[in-house]
């Protein structure tokens, strides 16, 4: 199980990363957005994760019949049921996100906040040798214009809201953590490795699986199939 004081100590790097530091590296990649639309497909993103806010104005805007739960459940108890820190949104049968026209986002003003931070972001992963460093642009060279000029109250505003989100998502993280070393504990329950691969097997056929999502304090049960995910 993920421990909660490494989430803990993510949060403190995240919050302590030197705003200098970042500030420099927006303004010096001086990336722009040339509206091409990569990063609403599959090519370049897998799922768009919602942060409960997310989720939630999305429902209260359009229902829930856009979300399903995150990719990569984070457990899976002994009886097959599994466990994730969010949802996301669905996407087409070929893997677009699921508001994406071909050409445009079909509910812009209630897009996720992940969508007005992209491709910005501060968070620790490795590279492609195994060194785990902060990454702060998602795709460099691969979308949009650079070495554009970018004022300092713009700069600035970037930095506070990928800070920002990255913050917010490790929150969650840490909230549904919590949450559920509690209900494990409660319910006698133990994460199984063997139960999850055999329970992912069962969905890579077609079948039905139970998934419960953290979303505002609660785990809320899901039934969902692959079909069900990629219509
Ligand atoms: S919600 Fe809109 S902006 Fe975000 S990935 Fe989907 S289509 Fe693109
Ligand atoms: S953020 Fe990048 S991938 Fe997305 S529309 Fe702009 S240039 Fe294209």
């Amino acid at each position: 199980m993920i421990k909660t004081e490494d989430i803990e100590k993510e949060i403190l790097c995240v919050a302590s990363f030197p705003d200098e530091r970042f500030l420099d590296i927006i303004r010096e990649v001086g990336f722009g957005c040339d509206c091409c639309g990569k990063c609403c497909t599959s090519g370049f993103n897998d799922h768009v994760f919602l942060l409960d806010d997310d989720a939630a104005r999305i429902i209260e805007a359009l229902g829930s019949g856009f979300l399903r739960p995150a990719p990569y459940f984070d457990f899976c108890d002994e009886l097959g049921r599994f466990y994730v820190m969010g949802y996301a949104l669905k996407n087409k049968p070929r893997g677009d996100c699921i508001f994406y026209t071909g050409v445009r986002c079909k509910h812009y003003e209630i897009r996720p906040e992940i969508c007005k931070i992209y491709p910005y972001m501060l968070h620790r992963e490795a590279d492609e040798e195994g060194n785990v460093d902060f990454r702060q642009v998602s795709g460099l060279n691969q979308h949009g214009l650079y070495h554009n000029d970018i004022s300092d109250e713009t700069c600035k505003e970037i930095a506070r809201e990928v800070k920002k989100y990255e913050l917010d998502f490790l929150g969650q993280k840490l909230r549904f953590m919590h949450s559920i070393k509690d209900f494990f504990r409660k319910q006698n329950l133990r994460n199984s490795r063997q139960m999850y691969d055999r329970m992912m097997r069962k969905y890579e056929n077609g079948g039905d699986i139970e998934v419960y999502v953290f979303f505002k304090g609660k785990l809320e049960k899901e039934i969902i199939s692959k079909q069900i995910i990629s219509s």
